[in-house]
C-alpha cells in the first residue's frame, strides 16, 4: 500500500497513539456534579475518575488529580461548592497511573500544594510514569512529573487542621497503590450535621484491586512480589471498618447510581458496609481467577 516502508511505518505510530489516546471512556472527562458526601468531604471528580476534597479550617485535601486535562474541570467543582482551589494544600493520590495522577504538575504549580505520595509510587511519579512495572513503555500513559515533597509509609497520617487521613498501602495494581481512610460525622436524619443520632462513619477510599490486562502474576520480572501484594492487599481491605465505601473510580463503588439515591433525598445513600465486602469479595475472586489462570490450571 505505501512505497515507503518508513512513511508505512510513521503512519501507523501515528494512528496506533491516536486510537489509544482516543481510549479514554467519555466518564473520565464528563462533568459531575460535586456535592458533600458527609462532613468536611466531598465529591469533586468527574462521571468516573473520582476526586475527593477535604475541607479544614487550616486548607484543604485534595486526594486525586486524575488526567492531564482534569484540574479545570476540578477547579470548577470546588468552585461549584463555594471552595478555593487556591485553598489545596496538600495532594494525594490513589495510585500512580496517569487516570489518577496526570493533573498533578498543574495542581502543585498553581496551589503550591505539598504532594505526599506512598513511597513504592514515588519513583514512578517522578520519572512521570517512565518506570512503571507494566507501562513505562506506553508514551500515552506517561504524564508531566512532579517532585513529591513527602514519602509516605504503609500505616502514616496525613493532617490537617483537625482532619486525618490514614494511607494503607494495599500494592498490586501498582507497588505504591494506597486505600485512604477517615472518620467523618454521619448527618442525622434531618440532614444537619451534629444532629441528633449523629455517629462516627468509616469512610474507605479504596486505591484499586484490580488486575489490568497484561499483568503478570506469576514469573514476573519488573515486580517479582505482585501476586503476594495483591494477597496482602485484600487481607487488608477485609479488615478495614468500612462504613462509606468510595475509590478512585466511581464505577468501583456505584457513584451514579448511589448519587441519584442521595439527590432523592437519602442522606445516606453512600453508606454501605455490605457493598464494600462484596465488592473486595469479588475482586479477590477475580484476583484468584487470573492467578490460577496464569498457572495453567
Ligand atoms: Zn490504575
Amino acid at each position: 500500500m505505501f512505497k515507503s516502508p518508513r512513511l508505512a511505518a510513521v503512519l501507523f505510530c501515528v494512528i496506533f497513539t491516536l486510537s489509544l489516546s482516543a481510549q479514554v471512556p467519555a466518564d473520565w472527562t464528563t462533568p459531575f456534579p460535586s456535592f458533600r458526601i458527609a462532613g468536611n468531604l466531598f465529591y469533586v471528580g468527574s462521571g468516573d475518575l473520582a476526586s475527593y476534597l477535604v475541607v479544614t479550617p487550616k486548607g484543604d485535601i485534595l486526594i486525586n488529580s486524575n488526567l492531564v486535562s482534569s484540574p479545570p474541570l476540578i477547579r470548577k467543582s470546588i468552585e461549584a461548592l463555594g471552595f478555593h482551589f487556591s485553598d489545596i494544600k496538600i495532594l494525594l493520590i490513589s495510585h500512580a497511573h496517569y487516570d489518577h495522577c496526570a493533573g498533578s504538575a498543574e495542581i502543585v504549580r498553581e496551589t503550591h500544594a505539598k504532594y505526599e505520595v506512598m513511597a513504592p509510587d514515588v519513583f514512578v511519579v517522578e520519572s512521570g510514569g517512565r518506570t512503571d512495572f507494566q507501562y513505562a513503555r506506553h508514551k500515552t500513559m506517561w504524564f508531566p512529573p512532579v517532585h513529591v515533597d513527602r514519602v509516605l509509609h504503609d500505616g502514616d497520617k496525613v493532617s490537617l487542621g483537625g482532619t486525618t487521613l490514614t494511607a494503607h498501602l494495599t500494592a498490586g495494581h501498582t507497588k505504591g497503590t494506597t486505600t485512604w481512610t477517615l472518620d467523618e460525622q454521619e448527618f442525622g436524619s434531618s440532614g444537619m450535621e451534629g444532629a441528633e443520632g449523629t455517629r462516627t462513619l468509616h469512610v474507605v477510599i479504596v486505591g484499586s484491586p484490580n488486575v489490568n490486562p497484561g499483568y503478570k502474576l506469576v514469573h514476573n520480572k519488573t515486580y517479582p512480589q505482585i501476586a503476594s501484594d495483591y494477597r496482602h492487599e485484600f487481607e487488608v481491605l477485609k479488615n478495614l471498618p468500612c462504613d462509606a465505601f468510595l475509590g478512585a473510580h466511581g464505577m468501583y463503588f456505584g457513584l451514579k447510581e448511589k448519587y441519584a439515591r442521595f439527590k432523592a433525598g437519602d442522606r445516606n445513600a453512600f453508606i454501605d458496609p455490605a457493598g464494600y465486602r462484596a465488592y473486595v469479595a469479588d475482586r479477590e475472586q477475580a484476583f484468584q481467577a487470573e492467578f490460577q489462570r496464569q498457572l495453567g490450571k
